[in-house]
């Protein structure tokens, strides 16, 4: 298609096994088998790409590709991008800066180590940033972060030293050179359907998938009429998206977007590369 009058990137977060043992500090094998099911998510999600010919991004943190090579190996190899997640699924936020500088380096020596790869790409665990996180990806030559919820359709610039005040205006800090292709919690299939049952905390899931897909098609209903150019962000987890009915669901959102005129299905870093192709560096 040469015409974009819409863009959907199809995401999916690796996680696995790391989501449990990191922020949820699993030992029970039942909950642990949870990530395990992301391997058979992966083999889902790759046959419904392979079959409609359609580009898509997957976060993977460097424990998965630790733990399954063979999985990530094959998301490269039919030609999928590769972004950066973390290693255990660390939240930024509650790292200190040596700490988060290590889990950034071990994250790039797992994915290299597994597949030979590189990103350009880093979407926090969590949706966590830390102080310090943006410039830590300039620092390590980052394209583009995709964590944040600014904006719904567009494309923009991160920024570094915002000054939060109780007491005055926030103050918005300078603009960089590293794009943020943002997300949003209801375009994520996690808390929509996990069940989550710990000591202090219920998150019920178990969303009927009619109800995301509902929400989903509308969200991309309402860009394509009112927001031309504009780019839609799914998120999902192959231990979610990856059961029967979900993949159901997913093959319909798929189908109704790729019958609009004009849409096309793009990796988070092509949308990256094209938005810095379009507009002119902070501080140029
Ligand atoms: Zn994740």
């Amino acid at each position: 298609m040469t015409s974009n009058r819409a863009t959907v990137c199809l995401t999916f977060d690796f996680d696995a096994i790391s989501i449990w043992i990191g922020p949820y500090a699993a030992t029970s094998p039942s909950m642990i088998s949870r990530g395990e099911f992301g391997v058979v998510g992966v083999e889902r999600i790759l046959r419904l790409l392979d079959h409609h010919g359609l580009p898509a991004t997957f976060f993977v943190t460097g424990h998965t590709a630790d733990t399954y090579p063979d999985a990530v190996r094959a998301i490269a190899a039919a030609g999928h991008e590769i972004g950066h997640h973390g290693y255990l699924h660390e939240n930024p936020a509650a790292l200190d800066p040596g700490q988060e500088r290590a889990v950034l380096l071990r994250g790039f020596e797992a994915l290299d180590r597994a597949a030979g790869v590189r990103p350009v790409g880093y979407r926090s665990p969590a949706w966590d940033n830390s102080p310090r996180t943006v410039e830590l990806l300039l620092e390590h030559g980052f394209s583009y972060e995709s964590s944040l919820m600014g904006k719904d359709y567009e494309p923009y610039w991160c920024r570094v030293g915002d000054v939060i005040q109780a007491d005055g205006p926030y103050l918005f800090g300078p603009e960089v050179d590293l794009v943020e292709l943002p997300v949003s919690w209801m375009l994520d299939d996690f808390p929509h359907f996990e069940y989550i049952r710990l000591a202090n905390r219920l998150s019920p899931g178990l969303s009927a998938a009619s109800k995301v897909e509902e929400i989903w098609r509308d969200e991309f209903d309402y860009m394509y009429r009112d927001t031309p150019g504009g780019v839609l962000t799914l998120t999902m987890h192959p231990q979610v998206i990856g059961r029967g009915h979900r993949m159901l669901m997913l093959e319909r959102v798929v189908d109704h977007v790729a019958g609009h005129d004009g849409v096309r299905f793009a990796t988070l870093a092509t949308v990256a590369e094209e938005f810095r192709a379009a507009h002119p560096r902070p501080g140029s």
